[in-house]
């Protein structure tokens, strides 16, 4: 017997059908399409293939999409000067610049221009104020996606003892913020944390968000626990293929026929036997994290067009 696997797909799918809805009772109310426009600066291949998903997405749901792709040098100030010009557009409702960013653009600075009313992955310090006092306010997609995950899938937070693995500004922190509001115990580790594995063996919900494949192994998780895996590696090898999910597994056969594979930051085969529930890679966080960005570009929008937000 192994965890439950949680299905991601199925509660995106969820998410993006009533945002579909929430477009459509827009347009009956005679307000414009939401429109949201993605900034991507540089040349991150894996950021390319995610924005490519994100506008496709948009597209499924009726939300207008829009990519500004800058490329070269980054250092005087262009991608600030994109973001200050889509502030300035009323057609504009939400603006997501795809991160990491490049070196040479200063992350901190351009996240601070955004206008907060259209910063659809809540990272502008507004929003981040709004997360912590647990006000409205724009949340970003990959953690709320992970509640909308645990919620739909009948996973009780209140009062259970959650420890997040990770503390970027995108994951780890936000994350740790929402489990809080949703009345769990919450306890932060990152790269100084002493005795990792003893701490994470301790929660009933485990958020992993390392950036580091296979990391967390049986050693670090209680029987029965709800590993939320967040990671997202590409397999460059049999080798790990065979490690991660085994001899005889579809993935390593996929990989050996040139096929792309992926693995989380939770080591699949070694901790699937010991969890109670599990999010896969893929088919877990990634399509959540697609589909709160389509439910924060409609409640930008209906703010934007003087109607409340819906939860
Ligand atoms: P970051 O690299 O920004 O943060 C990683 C965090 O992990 C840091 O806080 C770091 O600690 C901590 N960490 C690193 N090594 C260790 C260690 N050995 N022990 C304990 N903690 C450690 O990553 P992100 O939060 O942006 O992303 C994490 C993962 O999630 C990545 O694989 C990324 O690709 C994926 N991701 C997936 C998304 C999705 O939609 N599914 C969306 C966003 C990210 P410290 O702060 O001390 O350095």
């Amino acid at each position: 017997m192994g965890a439950r696997l949680l299905d991601g797909e199925a509660v995106a799918h969820s998410i993006r059908q009533e945002v579909a809805a929430g477009v459509a009772e827009l347009l009956a109310r005679g307000k414009p399409r939401p429109r949201l426009v993605v900034v991507l600066a540089g040349e991150n291949v894996a950021s390319q293939v995610y924005v490519r998903n994100k506008i496709k997405a948009c597209e499924q749901v009726g939300i207008d999409s829009e990519l500004v792709r800058l490329e070269g040098n980054l250092d005087g100030g262009r991608t600030l000067a994109a973001v200050q010009s889509l502030n300035d557009r009323s057609d504009v409702d939400g603006i997501l610049v795809q991160l990491p960013l490049p070196q040479d653009a200063d992350e901190t600075r351009i996240l601070h221009a955004l206008d907060p009313g259209k910063d659809v992955d809540g990272l502008h310090p507004e929003n981040v104020g709004k997360l912590v006092e647990g006000v409205e306010g724009m949340r970003p997609c990959t953690p709320s996606g992970i509640m909308e995950l645990l919620t739909r899938s009948g996973i009780a937070v209140e009062g259970m003892h959650a420890v997040v693995v990770g503390r970027s500004n995108i994951v780890g922190k936000p994350m740790s913020m929402l489990l809080l509001h949703s009345n769990a115990t919450v306890t932060i580790c990152h790269s100084r944390t002493r005795d990792l594995a003893h701490v994470a063996r301790s929660a009933e919900i485990l958020v992993v968000a390392v950036g580091k494949p296979a990391f967390v192994t049986e050693e670090f998780v209680k029987p029965g626990a709800t590993v939320v895996d967040v990671g997202i590696h590409r397999i460059v090898s049999p080798g790990q293929a065979e490690d991660f999910f085994g001899v005889s597994s579809r993935q390593l056969a996929a990989l050996k026929s040139g096929k792309s594979v992926l693995v989380g930051d939770v080591h699949p085969r070694r901790v699937r036997p010991r969890a109670g529930a599990l999010s896969p890679v893929p088919g877990g966080v990634g399509p959540l994290t697609i589909a709160c960005l389509l439910k924060n570009t409609l409640q930008a929008a209906r703010v934007h067009h003087g109607l409340p937000a819906q939860r």
